[in-house]
């Protein structure tokens, strides 16, 4: 029910955080009410923009999403930009309480050499540019070398040496979004062989079971991989838990053994490969006619076992030709405002289960809480325990909600004095009429808009 002195909570981003709050705080309690402010004009983060188009039932999740923001207790603000469209004093002003969630929206960086040469992308933009990141529409990396360097050997690089490889007929025929630029560059994409390269060892991968399966059976494309890398590593195999484990078994079992008769003709009748490379660190992009030409890689040593095992240099270097280098070394959140703590050493906001150290009434959660990592069911995880945090400060009176605040109201006079139109949920599901009947033509879930100009054409229609 509404009343003027209902607690008033806002969110900021729209992520899978930024929902997950609010539908747990929603659900908890009958009064709060919560609106969700977000710097595009569409929701849902990096379901979105991040999420492999060829893993469409990972984006399910959208559905939940939209239940939320549905309620009639829910409210969504598109197209506002928290730290410059709004501070977060005015919102501290407006609303009883402030949910940071605006994940991580920068890259963390190589730090060496010939980094910013023509060729070199992080994996951050290519992953927005076939997502239809409207930031990352011009950035048309060029596909015409025959090479590619992935540094980093996480799921988002995975993700990212699969859609550079996959027949474009499959991501045409599996029901993905992917942009239909994105779609045309990789049909014209002369990329045949695509490297995976990382720090330390086979035991110490980042990837799950899932995004490595789908490599090892990806059609047109054979496995490239280096046998020495793997000594020691079946010995090793039987102290590590059951999920590296058997993920380091699809690894040997595709490193070492002969395959049976119909792989290898498969193999040997492939136009592609791939392959990991251990114990490398990028020193320097090499560089040829003013464009990245290939990469020296400094060859380690592993120092311990397991996860804690360090990289240490042997002082050998190696050069790798490639004409791509798609550096996959993590995402990084940023400061909001200068009111908001923020610990730039590891990224994150600094904050116990939730609540923003030093500042009452401040709360995070999703990637900006916890650094970027971790699928959508930590996230909401992390989100709910956020969630209960914030519901135990409003029992106990930690966050006094006995005061009325304007909420909403207050805010959208602040916009519209600074010209920024707000997009609603309404607008959204314009956008999405649009792009699912743009889609429709051509046999795709959806044709994403590529332009916030575009988008905001399309919700004030
Ligand atoms: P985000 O999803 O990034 O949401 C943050 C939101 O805040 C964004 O909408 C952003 O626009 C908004 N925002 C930023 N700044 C502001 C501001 N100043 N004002 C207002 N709004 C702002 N997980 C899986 O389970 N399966 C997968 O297949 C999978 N694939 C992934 C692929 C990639 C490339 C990446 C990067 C991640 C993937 N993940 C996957 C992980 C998953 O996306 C994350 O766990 C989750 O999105 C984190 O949620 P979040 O809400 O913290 O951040």
């Amino acid at each position: 029910s509404f009343s003027s002195s209902n607690p008033k909570i806002c969110v900021v981003g729209s992520g899978p955080a930024g929902f997950y709050t609010a539908q747990h705080l929603l659900k908890a309690r009958q009064d709060v009410e919560v609106d969700i402010y977000e710097r595009l004009p569409v929701p849902f983060g990096l379901v979105r923009f991040g999420v492999a188009p060829d893993h469409p039932e990972v984006k399910n999740v959208i559905n939940t999403f939209t239940q939320t923001a549905s309620h009639a207790r829910c409210n969504f603000y598109g197209n506002v930009n928290v730290g410059k469209d709004v501070s977060i004093d005015e919102l501290r002003r407006a609303y009883h309480a402030i949910v940071l969630s605006y994940g991580a929206e920068g890259n963390r960086s190589m730090g060496v050499p010939g980094e910013n040469l023509p060729g070199v992308y992080s994996a951050k933009d290519f992953v927005g540019w076939y997502n239809g990141l409207p930031s990352c529409r011009e950035l048309t990396p060029d596909l015409s070398c025959d090479t590619a360097v992935i540094l980093g050997q996480g799921n988002v690089a995975l993700d990212v040496a699969r859609i550079l490889l996959a027949p474009t007929k499959m991501l045409k025929v599996r029901n993905t979004d992917i942009t239909q630029p994105a779609l045309d560059a990789l049909a014209q994409s002369r990329v045949r062989r695509v490297l995976i390269v990382g720090r330390r060892g086979p035991l110490q991968i980042a990837c799950t079971i899932k995004e490595l399966r789908e490599m090892v059976n990806l059609p047109d494309c054979r496995p490239e991989m280096v046998a020495a890398d793997f000594e020691g590593v079946s010995e090793a195999l039987k102290d590590v838990p059951r999920p590296r484990k058997r993920l380091t078994e699809l690894m040997l079992k595709t490193a070492l053994e002969t395959p049976g008769e119909k792989e290898q003709e498969r193999r040997s009748k492939a136009s592609r490969s791939w392959g990991f490379r251990f114990f490398r660190s990028p020193v320097e992009v090499l560089a040829s006619g003013g464009r990245a030409a290939g990469i020296r890689l400094a060859v380690n040593r592993l120092e311990g076992s397991g996860d804690g095992a360090q990289a240490v240099l042997t002082g050998e270097v190696e050069d790798v030709p490639c004409g791509l280098v798609i550096s996959s070394i993590g995402y990084r959140s940023l400061p909001i405002d200068e009111s908001v703590p923020f610990d730039s050493r590891r990224a994150v906001i600094p904050n116990s289960m939730g609540r923003v150290q030093q500042a009452a009434g401040l709360y995070c959660s999703g990637w900006v809480k916890t650094g970027p990592t971790g699928v959508i069911a930590t996230t909401m995880n992390n989100s709910f325990d956020t969630a209960r945090s914030l519901l135990e400060d409003m029992d106990s009176g930690a966050l006094d909600v006995s005061s009325t605040r304007p909420g909403s109201q207050s805010i959208s006079a602040l916009l519209a004095e600074r010209g920024v139109k707000a997009v609603t949920f309404s607008g959204w599901e314009k956008i999405d009429d649009v792009e699912t009947r743009r889609g429709e033509v051509s046999g795709k879930p959806r044709e994403k808009l590529l332009t916030v100009q575009e988008m905001l054409q399309v919700a004030r229609s």
